[in-house]
C-alpha cells in the first residue's frame, strides 16, 4: 500500500496507540511512526516491539514533525497535552484523537489549537478490555466502525484524508455531529460499561457478606461462589468490568450528562421490569426479551458480535 503520511506521531502508546502503530507498519501507511507515553518503559516496549520508529519522551518533540499526530492516551490527559504541543505542530497538520467521548475533545483542544492545524476529533469503536503496549494487534479495527466528528467549517481535504487513513487501518468510516456521537455512544458502550462495574461489584460486595454471614458457623459456605459460577452469565460481565479502571473514568467525566439521561432511561425500564416480575407478568417479560433477542440478531448480521468462544484463551474447556 501507499504511504497516507510521511510522519504520523502517536501520543500514547497503549492498546489502541501500538494496534495502530501495528496496522501502519504492517501496511506502510507512513513512512515513519514517532510514539510518545507517559513512561520510559512503554517507549521503550514499543521500540522492541517495533512499532514505532523513534520515541520522544516530550510530546513537543514527537509531534514535530508529524502531518498526523493521533491522541491515544485517556481523555483527561488531552488539555495538558495539547498545551505542551501545540508550539510544535506543523502548519496543515491533522491532530486527531481516539478518544470514546466527542465534546469535550473540542472543548479540551481548542483553547490551545495553533491557526493552520486541522483537529478532527475521532473515535475507533474497536477494542478490548486489555491495555498497554502489548496488548495491540494490528486488525484490531478491520470490519469496524471509526466515526470522525469533524467540527464546523472543517476543511475537507483534511476530513478526506483521514478517512482514508482509517479506511486503510480496515474501518468504516462515519461522521456525525460530537453530541450525537456522545448520546450514541451513551447508550451503545457508556451505559453497558457502567452497568458490568455495578454488578461485579455488587456481587463482590454480596459474597463477601456472605463469608462474615458464615464465619463462626456451622454452615459451609463455598467461597469464591462468584467466580466459580461465572459460566451462567456473570461472565460476560466480569470482561467488560475488567476494562481499564483510569480510561473509563475519563469516559464517565467526559459524558456525563448524555450518561446521565441514559441512565435514567435505563432505570425506568429495569423498574417495569421489576414490577412484571413481582406481578408474575410473564408476557410482559417474554415480550421484552423476544424483542431484545432481535436486536442481538440484528448485531450478528451486521457483524458487530466480535468473536465469543467458550473455550478458555489457553484453548482448555472450563472445569464444570
Ligand atoms: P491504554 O492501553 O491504557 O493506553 C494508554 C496510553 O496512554 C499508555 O501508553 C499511557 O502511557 C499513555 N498515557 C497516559 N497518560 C499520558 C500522558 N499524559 N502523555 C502521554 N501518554 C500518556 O489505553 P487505550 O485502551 O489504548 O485507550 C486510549 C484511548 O483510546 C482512550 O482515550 C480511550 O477512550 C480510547 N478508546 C479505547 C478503547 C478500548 O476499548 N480500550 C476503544 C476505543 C477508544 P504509559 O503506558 O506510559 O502509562
Amino acid at each position: 500500500m501507499t504511504a497516507h503520511f510521511d510522519t504520523v506521531a502517536l501520543i500514547g502508546l497503549g492498546l489502541i496507540g501500538s494496534s495502530l502503530g501495528r496496522v501502519i507498519k504492517r501496511d506502510g501507511l507512513a513512512n515513519a511512526v514517532v510514539g510518545n507515553a507517559r513512561s520510559q518503559a512503554t517507549m521503550d516496549t514499543a521500540l522492541k516491539l517495533g512499532f514505532v520508529d523513534r520515541v520522544h519522551a516530550d510530546p513537543l518533540d514527537a509531534v514535530r514533525d508529524a502531518d498526523l499526530v493521533i491522541l491515544c492516551s485517556p481523555l483527561g490527559t488531552y488539555a495538558a497535552l495539547a498545551e505542551r504541543m501545540a508550539p510544535g505542530l506543523k502548519p496543515g497538520a491533522i491532530l486527531t484523537d481516539v478518544g470514546s467521548t466527542k465534546s469535550s475533545v473540542f472543548a479540551a483542544i481548542a483553547p490551545y489549537l495553533p491557526a493552520g492545524v486541522h483537529l478532527i476529533p475521532g473515535h475507533p469503536v474497536a477494542g478490548t478490555e486489555n491495555s498497554g503496549p502489548e496488548a495491540g494487534f494490528p486488525e484490531l479495527f478491520a470490519g469496524r466502525y471509526c466515526i470522525l466528528t469533524p467540527p464546523a467549517g472543517a476543511d475537507s481535504a483534511a476530513v478526506s484524508a483521514l478517512r482514508r487513513f482509517w479506511e486503510a487501518c480496515g474501518s468504516t468510516v462515519e461522521t456525525m455531529d460530537a453530541h450525537h456521537h456522545d448520546r450514541v455512544l451513551a447508550i451503545t458502550s457508556h451505559l453497558p460499561h457502567l452497568i458490568a462495574y455495578t454488578i461485579v461489584g455488587t456481587a463482590s460486595d454480596l459474597e463477601g457478606q456472605l463469608k462474615r454471614e458464615a464465619a463462626g458457623s456451622e454452615e459451609l459456605v463455598q467461597t469464591r461462589e462468584v467466580i466459580k459460577f461465572s459460566a451462567g452469565g456473570f461472565r460476560d460481565f466480569t470482561r467488560i468490568a475488567g476494562s481499564d479502571p483510569v480510561m473509563w473514568r475519563d469516559v464517565f467525566l467526559n459524558n456525563k450528562e448524555a450518561v446521565l439521561e441514559m441512565l435514567g432511561r435505563f432505570s425506568e425500564d429495569l423498574v417495569a421490569l421489576q414490577r412484571a416480575i413481582r406481578w408474575a407478568d410473564g408476557d410482559a417479560l417474554e415480550d421484552w426479551f423476544t424483542r431484545t433477542r432481535e436486536i442481538r440478531r440484528g448485531v450478528v448480521e451486521m457483524h458487530q458480535a466480535g468473536n465469543f468462544s467458550p473455550l478458555e484463551p489457553n484453548g482448555t474447556t472450563p472445569e464444570p
